[in-house]
């Protein structure tokens, strides 16, 4: 079955509103040279604060060339929650998309299996779309417990969810060590950690639901790792850090993203 990949943008906590602006303005203009049809979908994700500069750049032909995510969001739809965000209030700002469960989060955040696994409900019940990461350190690979725990963290994201909801969300496979470090997972091996995620969700979903899914590599993809990546059979697109910074390596990782596998 043929997936629509996703070249997804985390922009991180980067990016002054006139920065982010720019760049969206680089990428919009890339995109533009091209059909919906052509182009992978391209996702960015400003910090909340830029998400409505960014909105306010659109115009009627980069509109559906380009989706934005949140970083982050909240599983209540308002209340007292100080300093977080709604899907309500997320979508209200123009976006589709919401990255959950980063390894940043995780890590310095404290965010858990089961705030993610809320979060997913919440995302979706909103309708919009989830793209929930997962990842193992570099202490559990060396110690041969990356598929353990990385089924572990898909069962607990995506428990209660029907298989629709399963079948239109998004994960992201992202090697802690290989995030941020310029040190990309081998394209072999990062295949085989998605086909296992895949299986998984068939194990706790269905096999249309696994067909359907879209599973991301994450972790130091560039332009010169993008296209190995894109020609592995499991993988469905990338979620990309630090190259996304910058309009022309992103534009370049979406070039040849079209090349390989849309
Ligand atoms: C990320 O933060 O999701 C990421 C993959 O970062 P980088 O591309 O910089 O490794």
């Amino acid at each position: 079955m043929s997936r629509k990949p996703i070249i997804a943008g985390n922009w991180k906590m980067n990016l002054l509103q006139e920065d982010a602006k720019s760049l969206f303005m680089g990428i919009a203009t890339f995109a533009e040279n091209f059909s919906k049809d052509q182009l992978p979908e391209i996702v960015i994700a400003p910090t909340f604060l830029s998400i409505p500069a960014v909105e306010s750049m659109r115009c009627d032909k980069c509109r559906p060339l380009i989706a934005t995510a949140s970083q982050n969001c909240h599983w209540e739809n308002s209340g007292a929650y100080t300093g977080e965000v709604s899907v309500e209030m997320i979508k209200d700002a123009g976006c589709s998309y919401v990255i959950i469960g980063h390894s940043e989060r995780r890590q310095y955040f404290s965010e858990t299996d089961e705030m993610i696994n809320k979060k997913a409900k919440a995302i979706l019940a909103g309708g919009l779309i989830p793209i929930i990461c997962c990842g193992e350190t570099l202490e559990q690979r060396e110690s041969g417990v990356t598929d353990e725990h990385i089924a572990s963290q898909i069962r607990a994201a995506l428990k209660g969810l029907s298989e629709d909801e399963i079948a239109k969300s998004a994960i992201a496979y992202e090697p802690i060590w290989a995030i941020g470090t310029g040190k990309s997972c081998d394209a072999t091996e990062a295949n085989r950690v998605i086909a296992m995620i895949r299986n998984v969700v068939k194990e706790v979903s269905s096999s249309k639901a696994a067909d359907s899914i879209r599973i991301l590599y994450g972790g130091s993809v560039k332009p010169s790792t993008i296209e190995e990546q894109m020609s592995k059979s499991d993988i469905d697109g990338a979620l990309i850090g630090g190259a996304s910074l910058k309009a022309d390596s992103f534009n370049e990782i979406i070039e040849k993203t079209m090349k390989v596998a849309v």
